[in-house]
């Protein structure tokens, strides 16, 4: 099968009266048939109103959205969200109370008149079946777990069989444990119902595991558009590498070949010293050094600057919380294996190729650096 695109936003913004500004500011990407998005960003950056725009349930200022080749929204044209070939799955499941399963599920099918109702009970045990939900549908809500009653709510939105899913936190009302197993159960409905999803989340780790593809939002804004293991391992600015990757940033400054840090001197592929700077990287004398927690490499050393504040045990890793000279904390993650205790000194080394780089969080550096975005075409 052919990829075919399912959604193209262009240049999507929506500006609240009373708001400095915009919920959702220009936002462009294209997601193609069969694939499923996360999009992910601290809450209030604008995720459940770009998510409500693409339903129908709210009205872009300016932009032209595209679902399955049909506009839906644009300058001079408008669907209501029932003409929209979209289902829609919330964070506190929203099922009618007083009806049972079955009769929650049908409800999506209720605009499909054609259908007798042989068809409409075929469609509602297939959905049911989808979810694994089979034999359930006489219960009520308040009769399930949390997790049921997420399924339900899914089955719902499938049960018409949409070109697209939107689903706005649909695992957050739920127990950590639940949350991770409904995770991959979720990828593998979507998956198996052959639908394309949005799935909105401020969970870095649920954004990851879920999607093929990720979208990082921040204030209204696109920030990066990538494949789960690039935006983990090239993300495109500052703000991504922190929010999906609590990762460290160590000032660095240029001193011929190599870059001192207050960790020792340190050599980087200049590769990766270009491609950070976009081929201007003689301007840059100062920069910041992106290490992830799982990349620093602790070796018990007397004589070095460097001592382990404190230290957390969490299974199977161990996190260690590093003072250096210069009083800022880094935080470094390891297998849980031979612990060094709190107090020991230790010389912390970095893999070459797991540095990034970063221009330094100067005003002047700042306003010159164009993140890059990639947006899927
Ligand atoms: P998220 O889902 O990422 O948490 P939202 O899309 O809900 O973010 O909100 C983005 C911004 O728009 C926030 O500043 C929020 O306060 C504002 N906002 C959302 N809905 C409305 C509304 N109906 N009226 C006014 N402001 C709103
Ligand atoms: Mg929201």
């Amino acid at each position: 099968m052919g990829q075919s695109v399912i959604l193209h936003l262009e240049q999507v913004s929506k500006q609240f009266s009373r708001q400095d500004i915009p919920a959702v500011q220009n936002v462009s990407l294209t997601l193609d048939q069969g694939d499923i998005l996360g999009l992910l960003g601290p809450s209030g950056c604008g995720k459940t109103t770009l998510l409500r725009m693409i339903a129908g349930f709210e009205q872009p200022q300016s932009g032209i959205i595209t679902i399955a080749e049909q506009v839906v929204a644009s300058p001079d044209c408008w669907l209501p969200p029932e003409q929209r070939d979209v289902g829609m799955v919330f964070q506190d499941y929203a099922l009618f109370p007083h009806l049972s399963v079955e009769k929650n599920v049908a409800f999506g099918l209720q605009n499909i008149k054609k259908k007798s109702k042989e068809d409409l009970k075929q469609r509602v045990s297939e959905a049911l079946g989808l979810v694994g939900l089979s034999g359930l549908g006489n219960r009520y809500p308040h009769e399930l777990s949390g997790g049921q009653q997420q399924r339900v709510a899914l089955a719902r939105a499938l049960a018409p069989r949409p070109a697209l899913v939107l689903l706005d936190e649909p695992l957050s009302n739920l127990d950590v444990q639940v949350r991770h197993r409904l995770r991959q159960e979720l990828r593998d409905i979507i998956k198996a119902a052959g639908t394309s999803a949005i799935f909105v989340t401020h969970d870095q780790e649920e954004a990851l595991s879920i999607s093929d593809w990720v979208a990082v939002m921040r204030s209204g804004c696109l920030e990066q558009c990538g494949t789960p293991e690039e935006i983990y391992q090239q993300p495109a600015s500052r703000f991504v590498a922190e929010f999906v990757t609590q990762a460290n940033f160590i000032p660095a400054q240029r001193r011929g070949d190599l870059w001192e840090t207050e960790l020792g001197c340190i050599a980087i592929d200049g590769n990766i010293i270009e491609r950070a700077f976009n081929g201007n990287s003689n301007n840059f004398d100062q920069v910041e050094l992106m290490v992830r927690q799982e990349d620093f490499i602790l070796e018990p050393d007397k004589d070095a600057p460097v001592i382990i504040r404190d230290r957390q045990f969490l299974g199977r890793e161990l996190h260690y919380s590093l003072q250096v000279p210069s009083g800022r904390e880094l935080v470094a993650r390891t297998r849980a294996g031979a612990a060094l205790s709190i107090g020991t000194r230790v010389h912390v080394s970095v893999a070459n190729d797991a540095v990034q780089v970063f221009p330094a969080k100067s005003k002047s550096t700042q306003s010159n650096w164009k993140p890059f975005v990639r947006v899927k075409r």
